[in-house]
């Protein structure tokens, strides 16, 4: 056989071979069920995110990659729950104003990396940092004066 053949055969990332429960040692199956996590102390869950989980005992095993996504997605959760901007409202408010991810950042007086932290889900920006970026969005002069105060 060619080796051009088994390029449709790569083994899924999320069911690896050796799929024992690390507590109980029983075979763990892939499931799609909501998870739990908590995003700012507070518990949110999140569907959608696959991982595997054990229908002897319960335990729960999450692959790096689908850990991150469980993260980022929570951030999504808890930003809906909150009323606050989501990742893509934030991008779009910021390449509206003509801003780049570091320039924001100066203007609200925060770390360099935080805009982008905000925008890719790692982070989620406070209630109060979220109030501003709605003033730059709905209120005319804000970014002027956001300027003069830097
Ligand atoms: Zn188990």
């Amino acid at each position: 056989m060619k080796p051009l053949s088994d390029r449709n055969r790569s083994p899924r990332r999320s069911t690896p071979p050796d799929d024992a429960c690390p507590t109980c040692g029983k075979a763990m199956i892939v499931s799609k069920e909501e998870l739990p996590t908590v995003i700012n102390g507070e518990r949110v869950q999140v569907p959608g995110v696959e991982h595997l989980h054990c229908p002897s005992c319960g335990e729960i095993v999450l692959p790096y990659e689908d850990a991150r996504a469980l993260r980022e997605q929570g951030v999504e959760v808890y930003r809906r729950q909150h009323g606050l901007l989501t990742a893509e409202d934030i991008r779009t408010l910021r390449q509206q104003l003509g801003l780049t991810q570091a320039q924001l950042a100066t203007l609200l007086q925060l770390g360099l990396n935080t805009v982008s932290r905000w925008e890719s889900g790692r982070n989620v920006q406070s209630g109060a940092l979220d109030l501003l970026l709605k003033l730059l969005r709905d209120v005319p002069g804000t970014l002027d004066y956001l300027r003069r105060a830097a």
